[in-house]
C-alpha cells in the first residue's frame, strides 16, 4: 500500500492523474474502435506520469481529459452492458440486467465507516443498490435486491466526497451491492470530485476485461473479495458461471494496474474446498505479501436456511483451519 499511502501525504491519485491528460476535442465522433484507440494511446502518457511520480502542474485539470474518454466508452457500454461476466448485453436504458440496475444508479446511504480494515479508516463508504451477484446468504440484502433509494446524482455525491474528506475520510469506496453495475456513474463522480483522494474498488471482482481497462487509472486500491474456490459453488449460493476464470483474471489485472486487498470470507464447510484453494492461488500469483484479509464474521442470513449446509455460524477450528492454510501457502501479510 506503499502508493496508497504517498497519496493521503499528497501524491496525485490515479484519477487526478487522468484528468491531466489532454484528450481530443472531438473524441465523441469517433466510432467504438477509434474510440478505444485514442484511450489505448492516452494510456501511455498515463502510464508515463504515473511512473514519475510527483506533483501535477498547478493547472491540471484538462477538459475533455482521458478520464472524459473513459465516461465516453462507459456510456456506450449501458447500451449492450457487458460491464461484469454474466454479459447480459441488455440496453440499460430501457431495462435492467440480471443485476436489477438500469441507466440510473441509486444508493442506499453513505457515510465515513470505520468498520472496514485499519489501513482504511475512516473510510467514506457509499453503497449503491444492486448486485450482479444472488448470494443466498447475503448480509446486505436489502441493498443488493431493491432499487428505491435516492437516485446516484454524480456532482451532488462529489460534493459529499469532498465533505466527507474534510470531516476526515482518507478514501472513497465505492460498493454495493457490487459497484460493478455502477461503473458509468462512478467516473462521473470520480470526474465532477474536485479532491485529492484514493479510489477504492469495493468489490466481487467478476467484472470483465473491459471494464477492467476502462478502470484502469481510476481505482487505487481494490478491496477485492474472493469468496469461492470453485465454479460449483459459486453458482449454488451465488447463482453464477465461470467464476473461478472470471475472477482469478480480474485479480491479476488488479495486481498489474493498482494496489490489492483481498477479503476472503471463510463460509462454514468451505474451508478445505474454497478456503484452502483461494489463499494457494493468492500465495502463488498475488504474492506472499499482497495484503489479505481472512474474515470470520459469517451469520447466516437472508435465504441462508435453505441451505442447511451454510445454515450455522463459523467454528472456531474451522476458523483455526482457515488460518493455518493461509499461513502454510505463505501469506505473509495478513490483517
Ligand atoms: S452489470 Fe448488470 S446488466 Fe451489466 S452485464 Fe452485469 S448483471 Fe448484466
Ligand atoms: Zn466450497
Amino acid at each position: 500500500m506503499k502508493r496508497y499511502n504517498k497519496v493521503l501525504r499528497g501524491l496525485p491519485a490515479r484519477h487526478v492523474i487522468l484528468k491531466s491528460i489532454a484528450a481530443e476535442v472531438s473524441y465523441k465522433s469517433r466510432d467504438d474502435d477509434a474510440l478505444w484507440k485514442h484511450h489505448d494511446f492516452l494510456m501511455v502518457r498515463y502510464r508515463k506520469l504515473l511512473k514519475e511520480g510527483g506533483p501535477l502542474p498547478k493547472k491540471h485539470e484538462l477538459s475533455p481529459s482521458l478520464l472524459d474518454v473513459k465516461i465516453e466508452i462507459a456510456s456506450r457500454f449501458l447500451n449492450s452492458c457487458r460491464f461484469c461476466e454474466r454479459r447480459c448485453g441488455v440496453d440499460r436504458n430501457e431495462k435492467a440486467g440480471a443485476c436489477g440496475v438500469d441507466a440510473t444508479s441509486h444508493i442506499s446511504s453513505e457515510f465515513l465507516h470505520t468498520g472496514e480494515e485499519p489501513d482504511l479508516i475512516p473510510s467514506h463508504t457509499i453503497f449503491f443498490e444492486g448486485c450482479n451477484f444472488n448470494c443466498v446468504y447475503c448480509q446486505n440484502w436489502t441493498i443488493a435486491r431493491n432499487i428505491r433509494g435516492p437516485v446516484a446524482d454524480p456532482e451532488r455525491i462529489a460534493k459529499l466526497i469532498e465533505l466527507r474528506h474534510r470531516q476526515g475520510s482518507t478514501n472513497v469506496n465505492f460498493v454495493g451491492g457490487d459497484p460493478t453495475p455502477h461503473l458509468y456513474t462512478i467516473l462521473k463522480i470520480v470526474n465532477a470530485t474536485q479532491v485529492n483522494i484514493p479510489v477504492v474498488w469495493n468489490s466481487n471482482m467478476y467484472m470483465t476485461p473491459e471494464a477492467m481497462k476502462i478502470l484502469d487509472g481510476v481505482v487505487d486500491l481494490y478491496l477485492a473479495d474472493f469468496r469461492y474456490g470453485n465454479d460449483e459453488h459459486a453458482k449454488r449460493y451465488s447463482g453464477i458461471d465461470f467464476y473461478w476464470a472470471a475472477t482469478t483474471q480480474s485479480f491479476l489485472e488488479a495486481k498489474k494496474q493498482a494496489e490489492l486487498l483481498v477479503r476472503q470470507l471463510v463460509l462454514p464447510g468451505h474451508v478445505d474446498c474454497c478456503t484452502k484453494p483461494i489463499v494457494e492461488w493468492c500465495a502463488a500469483n498475488l504474492g506472499p505479501d499482497v495484503r489479505f484479509n481472512l474474515m470470520f464474521q459469517y451469520r447466516p442470513e437472508y435465504q441462508a436456511s435453505r441451505f442447511p449446509e451454510i445454515n450455522r455460524s463459523l467454528t472456531s477450528a474451522e476458523a483455526l483451519r482457515a488460518m493455518s492454510y493461509a499461513k502454510k501457502a505463505g501469506l505473509k501479510n495478513l490483517v
